[in-house]
């Protein structure tokens, strides 16, 4: 490569879900400059202010160049100062850790944490190495603090993960509902193609609820601020007012819905000793998922009366019928949005399902502008933590480890002896954090991410298990973190264009990028670091003997040889790829790694719902939209209109579940986990801001926007303040049941919040608000929820 020359290329942007692509200028080796793709059907050129500024993410000060181990007196010791290392010091220290908790434990002892930050074929090689190589389904991403609850809701209603409708929709809806979900900052490109639809045609209506008015408030025409959790009783409440003013669409119905009593887990995903566990209720919650037919369904919904909901919600009946006529009229499509306001729910679930249910009794789904959107969080929340399968239950194409035929069909495609893969499902995020603690997973490596910031009730649950002196805790990642400095091993990352990658955003849309600089120092990818740590076991040292015996001929290989050296992973030699392919990992290894890799997981889903196209193709395209038949990207699935999968004589079929129907669930308004009491007068909220990225260890980085939003702020009402005696700027202490932390006082601002409510973002590392937060969790999804906890203020 010419390296002195201004070369441009395309790229997806590096944060959030919305998968906008942009240029990006690289000279002497260094990127220079980005600006929003023009070509990009996405973003149409524009950025948010994070992408404008990505060009600089990468050239923070404080970058990770070199292996750090803790060490005293020239060995490792758990309370020994951080030295530098080499790569091969490195991974000895760490491979004698996990060879050790592997002998001690088997699968049990070790674990993984990633994220949708994850290149696809860094979660697809990281799944691999532990699912087959370690034998242990400990692996989970961050996105089980983000999407696993719409996971669950997917799976539960149409038997099949991700959105049925596209981005194309924002241009043919009616109507938006946002539910929870603070669009014009958290998917703030997306909220330019929703303002132009509501701005070019007066007809269109925006429906914005929230537990506080934020900046998505602006462009509300029914603005609803409603009690906590209460966002199930509305959703209840809608079907209820469409059922009772007879605008149920009965044919959509006889033909591609049936009905199930919803409830079957129970509790808030605590430890089973909690208080609150134990005081939960849920007395009638039996009743596993029967079907019930239409009348059944109608008067259990029938109690969400009008003046129920509003008291409930503090809603006013005015506000909730005009939110239930946009559903109810049959006129008017409907696109509802939502993100972290459902899934981090102790109930997120049966929101997602909830939501599905209206659409669903209207007919208004799978056509343009007709579409329940799930928005996504991580820039491949979709592509990597779902697809490929990196949940602690999960296999590639939406298979789970509890399934016999399809840990066979996973075992197949990788060449693999049959029982190789372990059936147990792995530990969740939380439950690693908790496992940690008590000492059960030994050995752990935490890759794209930041948990000791992410995770909830870090000091009693978290913080912990990393310090526990029988844990051996290694971190990746490109900048130091609170995460690093509580590990024992750093090792220094390679990030975004330094190598070779692929993202899926939130439109099922599979992007990728080449390798356009080099990382500095000895940074590598976590694909290299992956790779190269799994030459450091045999099949001797880590599988069982009887699968061993069974198999003689994996006798003796190293991991490395029979997960990537397979003949399919290391099918395409370097020298096929022109000097523009060539990448760090290719070079290294000596094949194409991205396209093996890529084009073994793409087995998983070609003809079952989720085919992906040739690997060459998605470096010519800006993404194309799964399933992909016949070179063609499906936008609108289960719709015979746009969906090759869909049969002939149906017009929709939902083909994830029987007979092509899908679930409406019979689920009911449940109270959270903890509410405000005496003792801890106000609701407490988390959540991020425009100007950052999750816990802004990339963004706090870029000097423009530290400076603009450089420390998080408790928002709270102006009279609550005053009661207790607080002025803008004060400094409070933040106290809940599990810890405190010190903030200060913003009564105006970007958000407006109610009496009796605080809000405060996690981005900022000097006020980790995750020391307050409460561990609870869907039952379900194992997703936490950081929308609702009991606090006190205090002066400082
Ligand atoms: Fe990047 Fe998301 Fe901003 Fe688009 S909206 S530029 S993907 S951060």
């Amino acid at each position: 490569r010419d390296l002195t020359e201004l070369k441009w290329s395309k790229a997806p942007c590096r944060f959030c879900g919305t998968g906008c692509s942009v240029m990006v200028a690289t000279k002497d080796n260094r990127v220079v400059a980005t600006h929003g793709d023009a070509k990009a059907e996405v973003n149409r050129g524009l950025n948010c202010v994070k992408g404008y500024f990505l060009s600089k993410i990468m050239y923070g000060r404080d970058r990770l160049t070199r292996p750090l181990l803790r060490k005293r007196d020239g060995v490792f010791a758990k309370d020994g100062e951080f030295e530098e290392v080499s790569w091969d010091e490195a991974f000895d220290v760490m491979a004698e850790r996990f060879k050790a908790a592997l002998a001690a434990k088997g699968g049990d002892g070790v674990g993984m944490f990633g994220s949708g930050q994850w290149t696809v074929w860094e979660g697809y090689a990281a799944s691999k190495l532990m699912k087959a190589g370690f034998r242990s389904n400990n692996i989970d991403p961050n996105a089980r603090h983000c999407m696993a609850s719409a996971v669950a809701g997917f799976m539960r209603t149409f038997g099949i993960d991700e959105p049925m409708g596209c981005y194309d929709d924002f241009e043919h809806a009616d109507a938006f509902v946002l539910w929870g979900a603070n669009m014009a900052e958290m998917h703030p490109i997306l909220w330019t193609r929703l303002t132009d639809r509501r701005l070019s045609h007066p007809h269109v209506q925006v429906a914005v609820l929230s537990t506080f008015e934020n900046r998505s408030f602006g462009l509300a025409d029914i603005p609803m601020v409603f009690t906590p959790h209460t966002d199930l009783a509305i959703l209840n409440y809608i079907a209820n007012h469409i059922i009772q003013t007879g605008r149920v669409n009965e044919d959509f119905l006889r033909d591609n819905v049936r009905f199930l009593r919803g409830q079957t887990d129970i509790g808030y995903g605590l430890r089973p000793d909690h208080p609150l566990e134990v005081a939960a209720s849920h007395a009638d919650a039996a009743g596993a998922s029967e079907e019930i037919d239409f009348d059944t369904f109608a008067e259990f919904v029938s109690d969400y009366t009008l003046d129920y909901v509003s008291e409930l919600t503090g809603v006013s009946p005015s506000k909730l019928e005009a939110l239930a006529e946009l559903y109810a009229d049959p006129e008017t499509k409907v696109m509802s949005l939502w993100t972290m306001g459902f899934n981090q729910h102790t109930r997120g679930v049966w929101c997602n399902n909830l939501v599905y249910n209206i659409h669903l009794l209207t007919g208004k789904i799978s056509t343009p502008g007709n579409s329940p959107f799930s928005l996504t969080g991580q820039p491949s929340a979709c592509g990597t933590a779902r697809e490929v399968g990196t949940f602690a239950h999960r296999l590639p194409a939406d298979l789970v480890v509890t399934d016999p035929e399809h840990r066979a069909t996973a075992e197949r495609i990788w060449k693999l002896p049959e029982g190789t893969v372990p059936e147990k499902v792995g530990a969740h995020a939380v439950l690693q954090n908790r496992q940690l603690k008590d000492g059960i997973i030994n050995a752990y490596w935490v890759q794209v991410n930041n948990n000791m910031q992410a995770a909830p009730n870090m000091m009693e649950e978290t913080l912990p298990g990393y310090r526990n002196p029988e844990n051996f805790i290694v971190v990746s990642d490109a900048y130091p973190t609170v995460t690093c400095e509580a590990a024992d091993l750093i090792l220094p990352t390679a990030m975004w264009v330094e190598k070779e990658g692929a993202y899926g955003n939130a439109e099922r849309r599979t992007q990728f990028w080449h390798q356009l600089v080099d990382a500095p120092g000895e940074a590598r990818s976590d694909l290299w670091q992956l790779m190269e740590f799994s030459k450091r076991f045999t099949t001797d040292e880590v599988w069982p003997a009887e699968l061993l015996d069974a198999n003689p001929e994996y006798r003796g290989k190293t991991l490395y040889e029979v997960l990537y050296e397979n003949g399919q992973v290391n099918a395409y030699p370097l020298d096929d790829t022109s000097d523009d392919y060539a990448n760090d990992e290719a070079r290294h290894f000596g094949f194409y790694v991205q396209k093996g890799l890529f084009e073994e997981y793409a087995r998983f889903g070609r003809d079952h719902g989720h085919d992906l196209a040739p690997f060459d193709r998605y470096h010519e395209e800006r993404g194309l939209r799964w399933p992909v038949v016949d070179g063609e990207e499906t936008r609108w699935r289960y719709n015979r209109d746009y969906d090759p999968y869909v049969s002939e004589d149906r017009q929709i079929e939902f083909y994830g579940k029987p007979e092509g129907r899908a679930n409406i669930f019979q689920l009911p308004y449940e109270p959270p986990a903890e509410s405000p009491d005496d003792e801890y007068p106000f609701w407490l909220s988390t959540g991020r801001v425009l100007e950052h990225w999750h816990s802004g260890s990339m963004t706090q980085r870029v000097p423009e926007l530290h400076k603009a939003v450089p420390n998080a702020l408790v928002y709270m009402h102006p009279l609550d303040a005053r009661e207790l005696g607080f002025n803008r700027g004060s400094e409070v202490r933040i106290v809940s049941r599990r810890g405190s932390i010190r903030s200060r006082v913003e009564t105006a601002g970007r958000n407006r919040v109610p009496r009796g409510l605080i809000f405060v973002p996690w981005f900022d590392a000097t006020q980790l608000i995750n020391k307050v937060t409460l561990d609870a969790t869907d039952p379900i999804s194992k997703q936490t929820d950081f929308k609702k906890c009991a606090v006190r203020l205090e002066a400082v």
